[in-house]
């Protein structure tokens, strides 16, 4: 079908990214997002971390080819991200998997390789014994916002309708798909759900059968210092990170309390925890005031794996969701695989929103 219409639902990064590809493969492309500006949920609310290394496979494939195109993004854009490396320390049960991982990565053409936590620049993360560090010269820090409204715009530039402000309700439409957003009823010939974690019930609503895909609130907080750090460093045993900030620091104690779809808030039992795990991983954080603190979803299938592909049930219905804490390095290659979709290419069976047996429909 030359130049076919489709509508994308939401826009974070997984919409915004879709509808770039989307628009320059000649698709008359409409973005509904409910909220009066971009952003507003996880797509602007994330660490900003550019991190290729990953203990899962298939996931690492997508983070690898999501880097490599912010990094030379499509549409003209300059490059979204800044190359600052990057140091993951793992020790007891996490080391011999991301041993795995950068073996797997370096085979994959990634430079990146284990060494000694004392060689490592750990930006004042204190290792535990037998830690080993993972040093990746090619990831990075981007701000996600600003990557997010970069990407819209090239997105507009290529020719996509943007609709803020508008809640959008997907209908079945005869053999097709219609969304109803804004008073008006659209039809289209394909829909990418992007609608995060409110993906599921969207579809769900419309009679579809649903995704058990689940949201994890997770709190960021920022805190003043004077000796930055100028790079990340993760300690995926421990749960904590910490990045460079404007004006000091960017903290995360890796919290993942279920919740609904909903506008995440801070809560501030999660602030103290977060205290309490700094002072046995990075005491020099441990009692510095938060400027600011922040709370996001990630949304999870329970694989932990994306869902990107064509719906079994509705094959016009294109998913691009559940990306969880990945979405931002990954979005651009999320996008693209839901563009293709669309045109009828294979996606990964791994992606595939088949793999979950439909599961009980909700009111
Ligand atoms: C605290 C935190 C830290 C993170 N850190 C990182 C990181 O360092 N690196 C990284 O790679 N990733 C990170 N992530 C993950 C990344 O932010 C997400 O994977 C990504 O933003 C998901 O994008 P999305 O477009 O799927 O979802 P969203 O950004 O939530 O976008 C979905 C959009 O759909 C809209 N919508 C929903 N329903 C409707 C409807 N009915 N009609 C119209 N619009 C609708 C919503 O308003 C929303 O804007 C982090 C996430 C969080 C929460």
């Amino acid at each position: 079908m030359a130049n076919p219409r489709v509508i994308v639902l939401g826009g974070g990064l997984a919409g915004a990214a879709s509808a770039l590809w989307l628009a320059r493969r000649g698709c008359r492309v409409t973005v509904v997002e409910r909220e009066p500006r971009l952003g507003v949920h996880a797509s602007g609310r994330g660490a900003g971390l550019i991190r290729q290394v990953l203990a899962d496979p298939v996931l690492a494939a997508l983070t690898r080819r999501g880097a490599q195109l912010l990094a030379t993004p499509p549409g003209g854009l300059a490059a979204l991200y800044a190359v600052t490396g990057s140091v993951l320390l793992a020790s007891g049960d996490e080391v011999a998997p991301y041993r795995a991982a950068v073996a797997s990565a370096n085979a994959a053409g990634l430079a990146c390789e284990v060494v000694d936590p004392a060689d490592a620049a750990l930006c004042g993360l204190v290792p535990q014994a037998g830690s080993i560090a993972i040093h990746t010269p090619s990831d990075g820090l981007a701000t996600p916002a600003e990557v997010l409204q970069r990407i819209g715009d090239a997105a507009a530039a290529a020719g996509a309708e943007l609709v803020l402000d508008a809640e959008a309700r997907l209908e079945v439409a005869g053999e097709g798909l219609a969304v109803r957003a804004g008073g008006r009823l659209r039809a289209a010939d394909w829909v990418v759900n992007a609608a995060g974690a409110w993906a599921a019930d969207l579809v769900a609503a419309a009679g579809g059968a649903s995704l058990p895909l689940v949201n994890y609130r997770r709190h960021l907080v920022s805190a003043p210092l004077t000796d930055a750090p100028s790079s990340w460093v993760w300690d995926v045993s421990r749960g904590v990170y910490v990045r460079p900030h404007p004006g000091g620091v960017m903290l995360c104690a890796c919290d993942q309390t279920q919740r609904p779809a909903e506008d995440a808030e801070v809560d501030p039992a999660e602030l103290a925890r977060l205290r309490g795990v700094l002072r046995d991983v990075a005491p020099g954080y441990a009692e510095l005031p938060h400027t600011e603190a922040w709370a996001g979803l990630r949304g999870f299938v329970p694989d932990g794996r994306f869902v990107v592909g064509a719906d079994p049930q509705w094959p016009r219905l294109v998913w691009a969701t559940a990306l969880g804490g990945h979405g931002l390095t990954s979005c651009l290659a999320v996008g693209e695989l839901a563009a293709g979709a669309v045109f009828g290419e294979p996606t990964p069976a791994e992606l595939s929103p088949a793999r979950y047996p439909a599961v009980e429909v909700r009111p």
